[in-house]
């Protein structure tokens, strides 16, 4: 059977799943520090970082070069080493566990809740050994994971919870916006999330032991700290203590990051109207299995995934997702389960650990969602995806 639809696509071109909004004061603000004196390391990069930790509520804020350094700065502070294993989810971006290898840790992925999508905190105590050093959990889509029972988990078996909320920026837990809860929060401005600074990431903590290693990790592990030097040749003289990495973000970056950072409430507010739009449209709908909302916090909705229910749809998700990108319809697919790829098959994963994230992996659809898309945009995809399931409806 062709996967190819009769249907004439109603988009004359591509409408992505998700895209950043750059406007003429983000381009000026960025114009105005590369004809000032600091390209790299300066004074948007201090103003950023103090923004971004006011915003989330947390004491210090470090920011890096991207979102993936970020993380393998917060493995390094939380003095992941060989030996040490790390507990993460299957269903995120492969940054999420490459981290802590990047230490010479081992993964250990325990299955989500089919619910929520998240890590499952039962299933992490399953996972606990005497090796058991951090637990790395990932805010899928912005909805926060369950972080209370997470960092009592980790509190009684005394381990680091570095939480990956590349997609959280502005979603709440109990009345706290994430970035001030875990050990060390991780936030991503790759131009798909939330704000944007072409490349760059941040680490928010509470803990100023983690905050020192931070700095010195994100800089070749070099102090210029008197007060923390083992010795002093002279004035000249800065002190080269722990192998760091160049992972600094530059200064016309952290500026682009400012001006974002003026409209994240606006984003996130469009992001929250367009969510609620496709959940009302297609709440009714056999074919669908629509996100869960949680009563306890908001999500800043950095994706909409949908699930294909295989029980009233009686194709697969493949069918559905080729013929929506033939009708221009840019969809994806969030995520692949981590095990999955050749890199982690030749570690010794095997399919079938995390029986729910294969399952759930295989009904998953990305539509699109960013705050630039128009009301059209919107009922562009919700038609589409509606002729496209009623086709294929089971009857
Ligand atoms: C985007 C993302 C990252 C990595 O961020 P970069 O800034 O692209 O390095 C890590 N984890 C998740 C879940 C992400 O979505």
């Amino acid at each position: 059977m062709s996967h190819s639809s009769e249907i004439q696509p109603m988009r004359t071109s591509l409408l992505p799943y998700g895209k950043q909004s750059i406007d003429e004061d983000d381009i000026q603000a960025v114009v105005k520090v590369l004809k000032s004196d600091y390209l790299t390391t300066g004074p948007e990069i201090e103003r950023f970082e103090k923004r971004i930790a006011e915003y989330v509520g947390a004491k210090y804020a470090i920011a890096f070069s991207n979102g993936t350094a970020a993380l393998h700065a917060a493995c390094y502070a939380a003095e992941i080493q060989p030996g040490d294993e790390v507990i993460t989810t299957p269903l995120t971006f492969a940054a999420s566990a490459n981290c802590l290898l990047y230490q010479g840790g081992s993964p250990v992925f325990a299955d989500i809740d089919e619910r929520t999508y998240n890590i499952n905190p039962k299933e992490i105590r399953k996972k606990i050994t005497s090796k058991t050093k951090a637990i790395i959990p990932v805010d899928f889509t912005g909805q926060p994971a369950s972080l209370d029972e997470i960092m009592a988990i980790a509190k009684e078996n005394n381990l680091v919870v570095i939480e990956d909320a590349a997609h959280a920026l502005g979603s709440t837990y109990k009345g706290k916006r994430i970035g001030s809860i875990s050990d060390m929060t991780m936030f991503s401005f790759h131009p798909v999330k939330h704000i944007t600074t072409g490349e760059g990431g941040m680490i928010t903590t509470n803990h100023r032991k983690y905050y020192e290693k931070l700095c010195q990790f994100r800089s070749h592990g070099i102090t210029r700290d008197r007060g923390k030097m083992k010795s002093n040749h002279g004035p000249w003289y800065y002190e080269m203590q722990n192998l760091g990495f160049n992972y600094r973000l530059t200064d016309f970056q952290a500026a682009l990051g400012n001006s974002q950072l003026n409209k994240l409430e606006r984003f996130i507010s469009r992001r929250r109207e367009i969510a609620a739009i496709y959940q009302d449209a297609w709440k009714g709908h056999q074919e669908l299995i629509l996100p869960f909302q949680q009563e306890s916090g908001q999500s800043s909705w950095h994706l909409f995934v949908l699930r294909i229910n295989s029980n009233t749809v009686r194709v697969d998700r493949k069918t559905i997702f080729t013929e929506l990108m033939e009708q221009n319809i840019g969809v994806n697919v969030h995520y692949i389960p981590i095990y999955l790829f050749p890199y982690y098959q030749e570690l010794g994963f095997q399919q079938g650990l995390c029986p729910v994230a294969e399952k759930v992996y295989e009904e998953f659809i990305t539509v699109p969602l960013y705050p630039a898309m128009t009301n059209e945009d919107v009922q562009d995809v919700i038609a589409a995806v509606n002729r496209t399931i009623r086709k294929y409806k089971r009857v």
